[in-house]
């Protein structure tokens, strides 16, 4: 991963977000503050979803100047169009505007999973005369819809940048200061690193968040297990009211790292397993001593960096 250092500030006349949800609405609304502050110069932001509820409690909110239901007519003049939806609705969403963009418009994403989305445009816009540079900021929560964004949802948080070959550098630097406007640092990385990075930091713990909450929602007592639940617990568990359809995408799309992550864990959770069988005590003081230095010793980054720990 190495860190990018840009001055310039973000210009564009035209910027449109198809999938105006937490992390498109957040986007919005960050810029929207930037520009009033005169951070940066955006002359329209379009939203576009599906469904029209979201998009005009948007536009009253002032996230978005614009609104659209049609992706393809949405994108016809835009500078800039950035794709919030789900993971898999990002290859059908290609589909949707190829015909349909600017000559010379930048074409960014959020989605969690790289490959996949790497791969589609390189796919399905290598014709289309236009530059993108796929994106993944590692900020979120729980909750979805525009009606969760955050305006500070970005501000000291990490933006993975994965711009695809033959991209220009005028095309990345935009979608660099872009997000630099939202308060993030900027990074690029390899893409598969990525896949395999998150599949470990983030999708694995909510796959382990998702599968301990039904197991113990299916307990006979499982109500009241959650009633007497600890903070412990509660923090733990919260992932685990993630949106369903979301995960199902991102497990999908990042299927073989994702296992290749949870065989690790399954592994180690074996031997501890097998350690308190055995009544081991010492083999297990071992693992949570490494695990309590770990941990400590990533806190105390995070609080250098100004990051959360998530
Ligand atoms: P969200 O709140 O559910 O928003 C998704 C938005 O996309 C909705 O407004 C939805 O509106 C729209 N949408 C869905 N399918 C669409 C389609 N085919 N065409 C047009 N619009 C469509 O989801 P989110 O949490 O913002 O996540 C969006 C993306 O960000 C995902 O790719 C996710 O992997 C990534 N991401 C999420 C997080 C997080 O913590 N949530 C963090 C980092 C990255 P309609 O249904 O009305 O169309």
């Amino acid at each position: 991963m190495s860190g990018i250092v840009k001055k310039e500030s973000f210009k564009t006349e035209r910027l449109v977000i198809i999938g105006l949800g937490l992390i498109g609405g957040s986007l919005a609304c960050a810029l929207q503050k930037a520009r009033a502050e005169g951070r940066v110069s955006i002359t329209t932001i379009v939203g576009c979803n599906r469904s029209l509820e979201g998009l005009k409690s948007a536009q009253k909110n002032g996230l978005i100047d614009e609104f659209n239901t049609n992706a393809a007519e949405a994108v016809k003049d835009a500078d800039i169009v950035i794709l919030g939806v789900p993971v898999l609705s990002i290859r059908p969403t290609l589909e949707l505007i190829r015909d349909h963009l600017k000559p010379g418009a930048i074409v960014s994403d959020v989605g969690s999973v790289k490959q996949p989305v790497v791969d589609d445009m390189r796919e399905l816009l290598s014709d289309a005369n236009v530059h993108c540079v796929p994106a993944h900021p590692i900020a979120g929560s729980e909750q979805s819809g525009v009606t969760a964004a955050q305006v500070d949802l970005f501000n000291n948080r990490k933006v993975i940048l994965a711009p695809i070959n033959g991209s220009s550098p005028e095309s990345i630097e935009q979608i660099d200061l872009m997000w630099r406007a939202t308060g993030a640092e900027l990074f690029q990385m390899d893409v598969s690193e990525h896949d395999r990075v998150l599949a470990a930091t983030s999708h694995l713990p909510h796959l382990l968040a998702f599968s301990l909450v039904d197991t113990l929602a299916n307990q006979d007592q499982g109500w009241d297990v959650f009633k007497y639940a600890a903070g412990g617990f509660r923090d733990f568990s919260r992932i685990a009211a993630s949106d369903p359809q979301m995960w199902h995408d991102i497990f999908l799309s990042n299927r073989d790292a994702v296992v290749e992550a949870l065989d690790l864990f399954s592994s180690d959770l074996a031997k501890l397993r097998q350690n308190l069988l055995d009544e081991d005590g010492e083999s297990m003081i071992e693992v949570f001593k490494r695990a309590k230095a770990a941990r400590d010793h990533f806190a105390q980054q995070f609080q250098k960096t100004g990051s959360d720990v998530e």
